[in-house]
C-alpha cells in the first residue's frame, strides 16, 4: 500500500515526470500510478504529447494560456 501514490500525487508530480526530474524511487511510482490508472496515462500521454509538439515547431506561444486551454479540455473529458 505505501508503494501505492493517490491521482493527486501524480498528477502534481506528472511535469517532473515527463522532464524526467522524479528521482528514482519517485519515477517508479508514478510509472506504476500510470500503468494502472486510466485516467493519469492518458494525462501525461496527453502533456507528453503537447510538449514534444511544442518542442518541435520550436516555440512556446503563450504557455499559460495554452495551459489554461489545455486544462478546459481535460476537464471535459
Ligand atoms: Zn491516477
Amino acid at each position: 500500500m505505501a508503494s501505492q501514490i493517490e491521482c493527486e500525487e501524480a498528477v502534481a508530480k506528472l511535469l517532473e515526470f515527463l522532464d524526467g526530474e522524479l528521482d528514482e524511487g519517485d519515477r517508479s511510482h508514478m510509472e506504476r500510478h500510470l500503468e494502472t490508472c486510466r485516467g493519469c496515462f492518458s494525462r501525461a500521454e496527453f502533456e507528453g504529447r503537447l510538449r514534444a509538439l511544442v518542442a518541435e515547431t520550436g516555440t512556446a506561444p503563450a504557455p499559460e494560456s495554452l495551459r489554461l486551454r489545455v486544462r478546459g479540455l481535460m476537464e471535459r473529458f
